[in-house]
């Protein structure tokens, strides 16, 4: 039987602008609605930010971290923290979320939900400790990068259990794609919320706590866990990632299409430097992980050759990794392994500047972008001591840098001409994850038609969601309907509060225990219940935003684009099919004509004070 802490949603609002805090308790009915993550905070940031007069900068915009049923739990990589806010890279919502503890830490403290308003009058940092919370002048901290400012803030506030928040000078400096960094290399990245944090003037979270636990480990908890451990372990992700962490995508994605190359200019790249076996003789790695994670795919690494030699950081994932290296021309792994390192420093969302960096390179390097025109910055392809400078001079807006704070559309519209067919960005206006989506159609619709501009789920067979036939990659129709299943079900892994690795598979274990944790009685149906109501809030909140379904459709050239060389060209064919876009939006039961949620839809998901909100006319 259940025991412990039960699951109620203690939400804390501080108004940074006064310094007034506010302590609630979300009703029962909400938080099983939204559960929590990704849900909650829609719902609340729906409620309290409309985007028709807010804009992202302003102090009337908020920053939501969302803790979920499973955090903090003995639920293997339970320590995520999920953050919701109006993002300033496409002006739509912002909806990321890092591993790590801070989630977890949340709870221990006694809050599910922290809402950040308003401005603050000096730049601070903000405490959360059992007795009470603190708000302090950044001080000594400002301009400082994010893995300094961990290690001093911590050793400064002290306590039994520590988890830090912060930006670094990206942040500060409003860069639209600044990300906020968490214990020490994770990441909430995508949609600029390090911006918003910077333009609220604050530096910093951290809590620190003397519990370390919301469950008391009963019997039925370790069956539970170990159902998890085993379901997640089966999936072939899962044992990848147990086995060598995301890097073992270099050898996995298949057929080596899905490593991004040159701003997705080719897909040719030297695959032997970036082998597992070639791998092991670059890195001397010592294992670290997340709360309550046994796998500890992340790890410490001294490099051993090339020019980094003796560099000493957190492992990177595949993606930055992918970024810093093959996306940029790159073939030495310790410079990509320093520049994933000195890009969390600066507090960047590494997605996005991945793409900034290959799109300049690539403009360069074709002669659309001159020495004049970079300050000097020779911008070819492997040149990492000019890419360090690079992006050095876009955090603190200098020079030729200091152009670049927009993201990679809208440094295409800036540079203008063939810029334009270079670019690699969705309709919404964001660089996809630094995977090579065009592997196949059915993986490039996981960002083309994410509501987050991050991982939307890839089209596939799936019983759990009514997909009960084989897909056929050449039916685009059925790619759009099996799509607008599976993706309920992906977006559900940033609403339970455990890492994606850990509820990619089964969703039966993942119900039960928080079924468990709660005392609720759900069943799959209703929890994806749950997720089509968190999918269609979403969405009305985007057209509320000014998304409409003809800049959904507008991604660009380049990202639409089949691979000209390597392993797929010539099996994929074709990207972008309307076909797709349009079952989509009926298998959600949206309007095809404008991809608003119909009235019926939100009825039924019981949203139906939305209604006036997008169907004014
Ligand atoms: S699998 Fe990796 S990212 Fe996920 S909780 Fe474990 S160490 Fe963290």
């Amino acid at each position: 039987m259940a025991s412990g802490v039960p699951y109620v949603n203690r939400m804390v609002r501080i108004d940074l602008t006064t310094g007034k805090i506010t302590k609630s308790v979300l009703d029962p009915e909400t938080t099983r609605k939204f559960v929590g993550g990704y849900g909650i905070g829609i719902k609340l940031l729906y409620d309290e930010v409309p985007p028709e007069t807010v804009r992202p900068f302003d102090p009337e915009n908020k920053i939501i971290f969302q803790a979920a049923p499973l955090n903090g739990t003995k639920y293997p990589g339970s320590g995520i923290v999920h953050v919701s806010t109006l993002g300033p890279l496409t002006d739509l919502m912002t909806s990321a979320q890092s591993n790590g503890y801070f989630g977890a830490r949340m709870r221990h403290v006694g809050y599910e939900t922290i809402i950040l308003e308003g401005v603050a009058p000096e730049w601070s940092i903000l405490v959360i400790r059992d007795d009470g919370i603190e708000i302090r002048p950044a001080g000594k901290y400002l301009g400082m990068g994010t893995w300094q400012l961990q290690d001093e803030l911590e050793a400064e506030i002290g306590g039994k259990y520590q988890s830090t928040a912060c930006i670094g000078p990206a942040g500060e400096n409003l860069i639209h794609y600044a990300a906020i960094e968490c214990d020490h290399g994770h990441v909430i990245a995508t949609n600029g919320p390090g911006a918003v944090m910077g333009s609220k003037k604050l530096k910093a979270i951290i809590i620190s706590t003397e519990h370390n636990s919301v469950d008391t480990w009963a019997d039925d908890f370790v069956q539970a866990r170990k159902d998890a451990l085993d379901a997640a372990s089966a999936s072939g992700l899962g044992n990848m990632v147990k086995r060598v962490g995301t890097l073992g995508y270099f050898d996995n994605l298949p057929p080596r299409a899905g490593v991004p190359t040159k701003n997705y200019s080719t897909n040719v790249y030297d695959y032997e430097q970036f082998s597992m076996e070639n791998r092991e003789q670059w890195l001397d790695k010592t294992r670290t992980t997340c709360w309550a994670c046994p796998w500890a795919h992340t790890g410490v690494v001294k490099i051993t050759k090339g020019k980094a030699k003796g560099f000493v950081a957190e492992e990177p994932e595949f993606e930055p990794l992918a970024g810093f290296t093959t996306n940029m021309g790159n073939d030495d792994m310790g410079e990509g392994i320093r520049l994933c390192y000195i890009c969390e420093d600066l507090g960047f969302d590494g997605k996005e500047m991945s793409f900034v960096v290959s799109l300049v390179i690539e403009c360069f390097e074709k002669g659309l972008l001159t020495l004049e025109d970079t300050g000097g910055l020779e911008l070819t392809w492997g040149n990492t001591e000019a890419v360090d400078q690079l992006l050095q001079d876009i955090a603190h807006r200098r020079g030729f840098g200091g152009k670049l704070f927009g993201g990679v559309k809208k440094i295409c519209e800036m540079i203008g001409g063939e810029a334009l067919n270079f670019g690699v960005y969705s309709g919404r206006g964001i660089a996809p994850n630094v995977v090579d989506e065009r592997m196949t159609p059915m993986a490039y619709y996981n960002l083309t038609l994410s509501e987050t501009g991050s991982f939307g789920g890839f089209s596939g067979p799936d019983p759990e969601v009514g997909n009960n036939e084989p897909l056929d990659p050449t039916n685009f129709a059925q790619i759009g309907w099996y799509l607008g299943g599976n993706n309920t079900k992906w977006l559900l892994m940033d609403v339970y509060g455990s890492c994606f690795f850990y509820s990619a598979g089964k969703m039966g274990p993942v119900v039960h225990f928080i079924n468990l944790v709660t005392g609720w009685d759900m069943d799959n149906e209703e929890m994806l219940t749950v997720g089509e109501r968190v999918k269609s809030l979403a969405r009305a909140y985007n057209i509320r935003a000014g998304l409409t379904k003809e800049r959904e459709l507008a991604v660009s050239p380049r990202f639409s684009q089949p691979p000209v060389d390597g392993p797929t060209a010539g099996v994929v064919t074709k990207l972008w099919d309307l076909d797709v876009f349009e079952n989509f939006y009926k298998r959600n039961g949206w309007d095809v004509a404008t991809s608003k949620p119909l009235p019926e839809t939100l009825k039924k998901l019981g949203l139906e004070y939305v209604i006036p909100d997008i169907w004014k006319d």
